[in-house]
């Protein structure tokens, strides 16, 4: 069975497909040495990669370099396979903070020989988020993000300085895929991403809005 999304105000929908964009900031690509492309790099996490609020995370045996990646997450509240940007928020259910853990040592092998990236990016658990907050409270950006570890401050950006906006994303990936109620869009994380390690405690911030606690197991 699917996990749920807690909304603020009580209300719950399944967790559906979470499809997350890659190299959305531009300080963040260049920290890994790449470019902003024209299209979006788009990946996917299945709903066994979420994890809720206050949850102990379990690092995978297969990689000895997991990273942090905090990012603006978009809950999807209708069906839609075609939407003008400026009907975006039609569609959207209401915004959360999540952290797109990876595992950069597998991330980086599968970029040199070419293979996909879901062993990297969507193992169990990858994919914590915070409660959700109903769009009509949410305001319409633009919206800060942090991240600390152990009280020490790794990232902080703005949803500003996104190459793709909120409405353009949403607008691209109803056209590409159909976006369902409870689906998800990571929109990418801002520069100062770093390993985790065990026993560490991981807090994400949509500021004023979301606080999201992980403990690394
Ligand atoms: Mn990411």
């Amino acid at each position: 069975m699917n996990p749920t999304w807690q909304f603020s105000d009580g209300t719950t929908l399944p967790v559906g497909t979470m499809y997350c964009i890659g190299r959305n900031y531009a300080a963040h690509a260049r920290e890994m040495g790449a470019e902003v492309v024209p299209d979006p790099i788009v990946f996917i996490k299945p709903p066994a990669a979420y994890r809720a609020n206050n949850s102990q995370i379990q690092l995978p045996s297969f990689s000895s370099d997991v990273h942090h990646e905090v990012e603006l997450v978009i809950v999807i509240g209708g069906s839609t396979e075609r939407c003008d940007p400026s009907d975006a928020w039609n569609y959207i259910a209401g915004l959360t903070v999540g952290i797109d853990f990876t595992a950069r040592d597998i991330q980086t092998a599968a970029k040199k020989n070419g293979h996909p990236w879901a062993v990297a990016k969507s193992w169990a658990g990858s994919a914590p988020c915070g409660p959700v907050i109903p769009a009509r409270e949410c305001g319409r950006g633009p919206w800060n993000l942090s991240l600390s570890v152990d009280g020490a401050m790794r990232q902080q950006g703005s949803t500003a300085d996104m190459e793709r906006s909120v409405e353009e994303l949403v607008s691209y990936l109803a056209s590409v895929f159909t976006l369902q109620p409870g689906d998800c869009i990571f929109t990418g994380t801002p520069e100062g991403v770093g390993p985790v390690m065990s026993g560490q405690r991981v807090v994400a911030h949509l500021v004023s809005l979301v606080t999201l606690t992980i403990d690394i197991a």
